[in-house]
C-alpha cells in the first residue's frame, strides 16, 4: 500500500487573510507531499508497506534503527499535517460552542485561560514542532512536541494541533510566531472537529 496526499478540506485561499494561498500551496502541495513521497519510498518492500499510518507511527516510535527513525519522522509528519488541516476552518477560532465550552472551562478555568495556556506553550516551544490539545486519560491538556513527534504514540488522544515549523508561518508572519499563534487561536481553530474527536475519543485510531 502506498499513501497519497489527502486533499485539503477547503480551497487553498480559504484561510486568508490569516494564512495565505501561497503558504498553503507550499505547505500542503510541497511539504506535506514530500513527507508522503519519502515515506512511500522508505516503506517499500518492508512490513510497513501493509500498515496504516497510525500503526507505522506506533511501531517505529522507539526508533530502533536509523531506517525506523526516518520512517517515523515521515509518517509522523504525514499524520500531523493531515490532522493540522482538519484542525483549521475558514470560520474557526475564538471560544468553542457548547458543550465543548464546558469541557474547556472545567479543564482550564475559562476559555481565556485556555487561550493563554496554548499561546504560552506554543510560543515557548523551541525549534520545530507542534502544539497540541490532547485528551490524557480523562483530562484535557495543552502540550507541545518536537520535530515529527505525536502524543498518540504516548497514549494520548490528539484533539487539535498547530504546526510550529517555520514553513507554516514564515511567508506570512516572518519571525512573528506569536502573531501566527494568535491568528490560529482567534480565527482558525475548527472546534467542530475538536468536538467530534472528543466524542469519538475511545475508538479513535485513524487520523480523521
Ligand atoms: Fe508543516
Amino acid at each position: 500500500m502506498s499513501f497519497e496526499l489527502p486533499p485539503l478540506p477547503y480551497p487553498h485561499e480559504a484561510l486568508e487573510p490569516h494564512i495565505s494561498r501561497r503558504t498553503m500551496e507550499l505547505h500542503h502541495d510541497q511539504h506535506h507531499q514530500k513527507y508522503i513521497a519519502t515515506l512511500n519510498d522508505l516503506i517499500q518492500g518492508t512490513p510497513y508497506a501493509e500498515a496504516t499510518l497510525d500503526q507505522i507511527m506506533r511501531q517505529t516510535a522507539s526508533r530502533r534503527s536509523q531506517h525506523d527513525h526516518a520512517i517515523f519522522n515521515n509518517a509522523g509528519q504525514s499524520w500531523n499535517h493531515t490532522f493540522f488541516w482538519h484542525s483549521l476552518s475558514p470560520d474557526g477560532g475564538g471560544a468553542p460552542p457548547a458543550p465543548l465550552a464546558d469541557r474547556i472551562d472545567n479543564a482550564f478555568g475559562s476559555y481565556d485561560q485556555f487561550r493563554e495556556r496554548f499561546a504560552e506553550v506554543a510560543g515557548a516551544h523551541f525549534g520545530s514542532g507542534w502544539a497540541w490539545l490532547v485528551l490524557d486519560g480523562n483530562k484535557l491538556v495543552v502540550t507541545s512536541t518536537s520535530d515529527a513527534q505525536n502524543p498518540l504514540v504516548k497514549g494520548k488522544v490528539p484533539l487539535l494541533t498547530c504546526d510550529l515549523w517555520e514553513h507554516a508561518y514564515y511567508l506570512d508572519y516572518q519571525n512573528r510566531r506569536e502573531d501566527f499563534i494568535a491568528a490560529f487561536l482567534d480565527h482558525l481553530i475548527d472546534w467542530q472537529h475538536v468536538g467530534m474527536r472528543l466524542e469519538r475519543a475511545p475508538q479513535l485510531e485513524e487520523v480523521r
